[in-house]
């Protein structure tokens, strides 16, 4: 698969499972010239050099950003402003910095202040991801036929900034929509964020649990279990930055969630099967949509692929 370049170069601030995945799809799709990546961990930069992770790792991120068309800040949440800061000196005039952040308000908020005026900023958000971190755990597909979310900053809406970002994303094989970043933010936490939370309390109750019953519910473990332990997996520094980061839009819905939650334990107590019934009748048909859509399989995995390069 290739098409035409999209940039002439590339830099991937934060080398981990999202930024090794662009580069591999931005290899396959043949889509950019030269793309340029930095950690902050030597380890994670020499674990770069010797897969090949990037055309050039560089020991600084001035160092990967000098000249770069498009800058990708792929760090956690939490850290996006203190890399912006840092970069800033050295931004080519007429760039565009985007990121890969989980949330948004929050990252526009600390990101642009830092930003001179000849740059542009289109903030983006990949849905996809799996359980695995770090720059090994990448790989070309991804993104293919996931949605990718561009969130053009209220100041700067440039046009041509966000088509090449869109073209880029498209060409790494994902869709791609727009939206605004509060909207944003609610909507990741009904599909993502809450779940996650409600995914580490359970196999944190599991967890107390097994004290007493002793490996039991480990070794007895039905695939409904073994899902949320793999979304529990997930890397606590990033999910600790998302919460810290989205925290209305999710306390919201984890309180709409108790309420439910409430009624539910009610019709269990009452012996209301007729509720029961229906309700699950309900979310039977959210699965099925989504697997029609066709951003699921039916294999009980999330969605989230094992796959590896
Ligand atoms: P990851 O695999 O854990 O990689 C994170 C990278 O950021 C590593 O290279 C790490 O450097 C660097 N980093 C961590 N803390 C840093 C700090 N304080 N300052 C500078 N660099 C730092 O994470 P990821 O899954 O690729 O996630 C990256 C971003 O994508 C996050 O903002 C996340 O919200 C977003 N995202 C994740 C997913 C997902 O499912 N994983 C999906 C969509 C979006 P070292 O290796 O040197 O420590």
């Amino acid at each position: 698969m290739s098409g035409p370049v999209v940039y002439d170069r590339v830099a991937l601030i934060g080398l981990g499972l999202i930024a090794s995945s662009m580069f591999w799809a931005i290899k396959r799709g043949g889509l950019v010239g030269e793309v340029t990546g930095y950690a902050r961990s030597q380890e994670t930069r020499e674990t770069a050099r010797r897969i090949g992770l990037c055309d050039r790792v560089c020991n600084s991120a001035a160092e990967a950003v000098e000249g770069a068309d498009l800058i990708v800040l792929c760090v956690p949440v939490g850290a996006m402003g203190g890399v912006a800061e840092e970069i800033a000196p050295v931004l080519k005039s007429g760039a565009t910095v985007s990121d890969v952040g989980s949330v948004k308000r929050s990252v526009i908020n600390a990101v642009a202040p830092h930003l001179p005026d000849d740059v542009h900023f289109v903030p983006a958000h990949p849905l996809a991801g799996t359980e695995h971190s770090g720059p090994e755990s990448g790989f070309a597909e991804l993104y293919d036929n996931r949605w990718c979310i561009l969130v053009p900053a209220e100041a700067d809406t440039d046009p041509e900034a966000v088509s090449r970002l869109r073209a880029l994303w498209e060409g790494m094989g994902a869709n791609v929509d727009e939206m605004d970043a509060d909207h944003h933010d609610l909507v990741l936490a009904v599909t993502s964020h809450a779940p996650h939370l409600i995914a580490y309390t359970m196999v944190g109750v599991a967890d107390h649990l097994r004290r007493v019953t002793e490996s039991e519910v480990i070794k007895y473990s039905a695939a409904g279990f073994r899902d949320f332990t793999r979304i529990a997996a997930s890397d606590p520094t990033m999910w600790r930055d998302v919460f810290l980061n989205n925290k209305e839009a999710t306390l919201d819905i984890l309180g709409r969630f108790t309420e439910e939650l409430f009624v539910l334990q009610r019709a269990i107590r009452m012996g209301d099967g007729d509720h029961l019934y229906e309700y699950f009748n309900r979310t039977r048909a959210i699965r099925r949509g989504i697997i029609e859509a066709g951003q699921d399989t039916e294999a009980p995995n999330f969605g989230r692929s094992a796959k590896k390069p």
